[in-house]
């Protein structure tokens, strides 16, 4: 009988139950991570047996990097009037895209610092545009932009969500979560709050318009901490179930104001113990993404077998991650040999988990290797 079998809250969850948050507490302090990791990937197993992995080619573009908040983790950002501030014009954005598309791609991330005044007409142009001359998904602005926007416009969030939906905007991409648990966000980030963070998604969901969330973890908080912020996010989708995929990866510290104080990066175990707590804990979530880009392409094969089912981006651009130490890379070849390598069958995908590949012959779950416990 193996350990999953002989405790009874882990039989409980592998039976689809929940557990209270102390429960939760008790088996994160006494369970070693490879337990978490085997029952994930069963989990996983279970809610996608054909055994796919999906990916997506689309392009990050920072559309700024001028930003009106001081999160003490980021290294992306510069102050209004600073030399190195910038803002892309639409012409070269358009330029990104089309290089974007020659490589295969299906869409734009596009987020950026929290302008202190480029008009909203600014973004609904550059909506409209990219989306009458491309046609592709547009993944944009995560919530404290658009709280931000709703503060600098004077409007109601769900108005600025109405008028940048009407411009084309597709789904939300679930940055600026990192950990939403007050006071321990406040003393971390000026943007905006948890709970504001969480309205803007739920209004957003409201509309019709999925997004995904995330979690940047190895920053001082307490297990305890990474367990409310999956809560938080567990209660909301099961409110409104507008979370596609859930994406949880770790604080890079390089070249940011709290790095001098939390220098080393979380380890490969910890992540991959965290990322199989995700699966188990947000069990109305459909999708969990491992992060290649903190973890590199072995952590993502690791990942795979840990309860992640989806690699993410090959991120043709990233800027705000890689500011902070984050230098893994790889191109679509790359990502597609990890998750063979996995076990899997490769898929790609737009922003939005469509499945953009017809795949012949997947009939059957991935070789079923285990992960230990
Ligand atoms: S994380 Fe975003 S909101 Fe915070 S300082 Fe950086 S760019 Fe600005």
């Amino acid at each position: 009988m193996s350990t999953i079998e002989q405790c009874d809250e882990l039989a409980r969850l592998e039976a689809g139950e929940r557990l209270t948050s102390q429960e939760w507490l008790t088996l994160i302090q006494s369970v070693p991570g490879e337990t978490f990791r085997a029952l994930a990937d069963r989990m996983r197993m279970r809610l996608h047996p054909d055994g796919i992995v999906c990916y997506v080619i689309d392009r990050n573009v920072n559309y700024t990097n001028v930003c009106t908040a001081v999160c003490t983790f980021c290294a992306f950002y510069r102050k209004p009037g600073h030399e190195e501030g910038y803002v892309l014009g639409h012409d070269e954005i358009f330029a990104r895209v089309e290089e974007m598309l020659e490589l295969g791609g299906s869409g734009v991330l596009m987020q950026g610092g929290l302008h202190p005044d480029l008009p909203l007409e600014w973004y609904e142009t550059l909506l409209t545009e990219l989306k009458r001359r491309y046609g592709i998904h547009l993944h944009c602005f995560s919530p404290p932009e658009i709280h931000a926007f709703s503060r600098l416009y004077g409007m109601s969030v769900r108005e600025v969500l109405v008028r940048l939906k009407n411009a084309g905007l597709d789904s939300i991409p679930g940055g600026g979560a990192e950990i939403l648990v007050e006071p321990f966000r406040r003393r971390r980030a000026t943007k905006c709050t948890g709970p504001e963070w969480l309205q803007v998604m739920e209004q957003a969901h409201g509309l019709g318009l999925p997004t995904t969330a995330t979690m940047m973890f190895g920053m001082g908080e307490t297990e305890e901490i990474r367990l409310e912020h999956l809560r938080l996010l567990r209660d909301l989708q099961d409110r409104t179930g507008g979370f596609i995929s859930f994406i949880p990866w770790t604080f890079q510290p390089d070249n940011t104001a709290l790095g001098k104080a939390y220098p080393d990066r979380v380890s490969l175990d910890e992540y991959l113990k965290w990322l199989a707590i995700s699966r188990l804990y947000l069990d109305n979530v459909p999708n969990i993404q491992v992060s290649w880009l903190t973890q590199g392409l072995d952590g993502a094969r690791l990942g795979l077998r840990s309860g992640a089912n989806d690699v993410g981006s090959i991120m043709i651009e990233e800027n705000v991650i890689s500011a902070a130490g984050a230098k893994h890379q790889s191109g679509e070849e790359g990502l597609r040999q990890a998750i063979i390598d996995a076990g899997f069958h490769p898929c790609k995908r737009n922003a939005a988990y469509g499945r953009l590949e017809q795949l012949l012959d997947v009939t059957s779950a991935a070789d079923p290797v285990s992960v230990g416990a």
